[in-house]
Formats: structure tokens, C-alpha cells, sequence
């Protein structure tokens, strides 16, 4: 088959681990012969450097003329002066908006291989297999008004958490959809004991949940899963949270698989294996940022990034075998003790971002 994809390697280790993934597609399109026609854009801090803004309209037009979108990261502390008027970040921000990826799937899976790799105890740790389904384009993160402003009695700044009903049908229905494929458990996250958004989320969880008699439907407020996310994370099939609280525990669950580097994501404008979620164009990225702490010292962990091109290959091409291929190469060089620094808790042979790139393409 043929594909188009863009390429948005962004800032920090954004562009050392999207390199890794472009050596695990190009083993995919070699083993099943199929062929990605690539383009690459700029987005976030570097793009403000050259143009401006963080995100040029080129790159724009790119990811409107792709099936679909590899990012990388992007930020870093360069880009960081509060007096600033356009940030990094904006640039994905924009994107996610723009295109409606409104559903963003960060599937956390425990390896076995690297359960010693976590500084939990091993026991808390088996059969952790969960989905964070983060809210993506509403919440606390896009509400008007927000901004910042200067009074008689000093500096203020506010932030909106506003849904519409129908913002919050189209994610929860979405976990439900899920959970149907999977365990059959969904746990709705809110505050609802403070925040009349919440209230509301709650209220359309209940009735949604009607249409799934199947599904057990468990409401927890935020606080209180992120001390059971770490308490039982066995117990969690499909977590359904708003934009921040998504944000905030799915870097949470990291600390399960071992490390930031480790966790891929997907973002949908449409229902995960839906026909229309394979005609519109979806995201796909590591849960982490740019990473500025290790940039430039080629020890980043790019398993995050592959992951993500497989969920792309799924999600988006409908090419299960060969996700479940970069799949099965991830857990195999994993088993054969392959490790980044981050993951190397438990010994094991230490390799750099680009070694473990070549091991796990070369497994394909
Ligand atoms: P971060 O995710 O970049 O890093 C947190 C910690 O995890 C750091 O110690 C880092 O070294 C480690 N880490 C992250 N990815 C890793 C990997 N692949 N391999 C090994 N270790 C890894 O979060 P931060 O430090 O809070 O943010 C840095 C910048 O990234 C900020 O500017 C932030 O705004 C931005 N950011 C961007 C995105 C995005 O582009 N989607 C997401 C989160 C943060």
C-alpha cells in the first residue's frame, strides 16, 4: 500500500527519537512492501526561530494533505520567558484544534521484561494493561477566557474548564467503544465534589453508560485514582479523563512501565477502527516532552516514538500485522535485555537512542 505521512520532528529529543521510527517504517515498508512518502515540517521552538510562529503555515498545509501526522516534542527552556507572547507548545496545541484530535489514546502496557525497571514492587505491577483516554481539544487547557492582566492590587490570571455536552458524549463514547473490545471497564475520572463541569461529565457518564449495560462504569475523582493508579493499576481497563487530569496521570502511569520514555499515544478526530478514523488524519506521538535534560547526549529512550508508529500503522494505514510486528520487535529486544539508561534499573545491556533504533528495525 501507499501512505502519506508528516513528519514533525519538533525541539529537544523530539527529533532523536522520530529518527528511530523512521528506521522501523522503512523496515515496514521493506518486510510487507509498502511505501510512506514522507514530509517533514517545522513545529514549536525552532520554528518560532526561523519563522516566528510555531506553527508556520506550511507545515499546516502538510498535516491537511497527509493520512497522517509523526510528532516528536517540542518546548524547552529557551522558549520559556512567561513575557514571551507565543510558546512552543501552541504550535501542538494548534494542531490538535485544528484538526479536531479530540480522542487521545495513551495505551499503558507493563513489560514483564522490565517490571524490575520500576521502582514500585514487582507485585503491583502484574497485568497492568490500561488505556488513558485523554480529552484532547477542551477542558481547562482550551477554555476562554484565559489570560493574565495587571490590577491596583496586583497580578491575576485565569484559566476556563468548560465543556459542551456534546464534547463530552463523543470522548466517553469513545471509552466505551473500547472498553467493549477489551476488559469491559470503564473508570470515568472527575472532580465532580467541586467543579460544576465535572458535575456535569458525571451525569453524562451515567446515561451514556445505559447504552453499555455490558461495560461496569466506576466514577473516581481525580485525586483519588491518582493514588490508585499506583495503589492497584492492575484493576484499570479504560480511564476516560478530561484534558488536564489525562495530561497529569498519564505521566503518572509511566512510573508503572519504567519510564517517560516508554509510552506512545494516538490522537483521533473519530472513533478508533472506525472506517472514518482511517480517512481522517490522526497524530500519533511519545507521551513525553522535549526531554532538555538529556537532549544532544544521544541516550533518549525512542521506544515511546515507535510505539506511536505503531499505533499509526494500526490506527491509521489498517495494517495490523505490521504494528504487531514493531510490537513484537520492541518486546523482544527488550527481552533480550536491550536498554536506554532509563530503563536500566535492572542492568542489562546499555545501548544508545540510535543502537536501540537499529535492533529494534533490524527485528522487523
Ligand atoms: P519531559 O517529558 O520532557 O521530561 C520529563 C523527564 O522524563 C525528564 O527527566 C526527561 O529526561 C525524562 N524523559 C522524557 N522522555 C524521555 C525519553 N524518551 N527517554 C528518557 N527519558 C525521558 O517533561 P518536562 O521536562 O516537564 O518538559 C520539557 C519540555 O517539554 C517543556 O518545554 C514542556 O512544555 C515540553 N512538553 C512538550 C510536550 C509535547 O510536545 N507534546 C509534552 C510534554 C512536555
Amino acid at each position: 500500500m501507499k501512505g502519506s505521512i508528516a513528519i514533525l520532528p519538533g525541539d529537544g529529543i523530539g527529533p532523536e527519537v522520530v529518527t528511530e521510527s523512521l528506521k522501523v517504517l522503512t523496515a515496514v515498508e521493506n518486510k510487507y512492501n509498502h511505501s510512506f512518502d514522507l514530509t517533514t515540517g517545522r513545529v514549536g521552538g525552532n520554528a518560532i526561530d526561523e519563522f516566528g510562529t510555531p506553527l508556520p503555515q506550511e507545515t499546516i498545509a502538510i498535516c491537511q494533505s497527509v493520512n497522517a501526522i509523526l510528532f516528536g516534542a517540542v518546548g524547552g527552556p529557551q522558549w520559556d520567558d512567561p513575557s514571551r507572547d507565543v510558546r512552543p507548545e501552541d504550535g501542538i496545541l494548534a494542531i490538535r484544534k485544528s484538526l479536531g484530535l479530540f480522542a487521545n489514546l495513551r495505551p499503558v502496557r507493563v513489560f514483564p521484561s522490565l517490571i524490575n525497571a520500576s521502582p514500585l514492587k514487582p507485585e503491583f505491577l502484574e497485568n497492568v494493561d490500561m488505556i488513558v483516554l485523554r480529552e484532547l481539544t477542551g477542558g481547562l487547557y482550551f477554555g476562554k477566557p484565559k489570560k493574565r492582566w495587571t490590577t491596583t492590587r496586583g497580578r491575576r490570571g485565569v484559566d476556563t474548564l468548560k465543556y459542551t455536552e456534546a464534547e463530552i458524549v463523543r470522548i466517553l463514547r469513545v471509552g466505551f467503544e473500547l472498553a467493549m473490545k477489551r476488559r469491559k471497564k470503564v473508570t470515568s475520572v472527575d472532580k465532580q465534589n467541586v467543579l460544576e463541569s465535572s458535575r456535569l461529565w458525571r451525569e453524562i457518564a451515567i446515561e451514556l453508560g445505559s447504552e453499555y449495560p455490558e461495560v461496569e462504569l466506576e466514577h473516581m475523582l481525580v485525586d483519588n485514582a491518582a493514588m490508585q493508579i499506583i495503589r492497584n493499576p492492575s484493576a484499570f481497563d479504560v480511564v476516560v479523563a478530561e484534558n488536564t487530569f489525562g495530561d497529569i496521570l498519564t505521566d503518572e502511569t509511566s512510573v508503572l512501565v519504567g519510564s517517560m520514555g516508554m509510552l506512545p499515544s494516538a490522537s483521533l478526530a473519530a472513533l478508533p477502527g472506525s472506517k472514518q478514523a482511517l480517512k481522517t488524519v490522526s497524530l500519533y506521538e511519545p507521551i513525553h516532552g522535549s526531554a532538555p535534560d538529556i537532549t544532544g547526549k544521544g541516550i533518549a529512550n525512542p521506544i515511546g516514538s515507535i510505539l506511536s508508529a505503531a499505533m499509526m500503522l494500526r490506527l491509521s494505514f489498517g495494517l495490523e500485522e505490521e504494528a504487531t510486528a514493531v510490537e513484537s520487535a520492541v518486546d523482544r529486544v527488550l527481552l533480550e535485555g536491550y536498554r536506554t539508561s532509563d530503563i536500566s534499573g535492572d542492568g542489562g545491556n546499555l545501548v544508545n537512542t540510535s543502537t536501540l533504533g537499529d535492533v529494534i528495525s533490524g527485528n522487523i
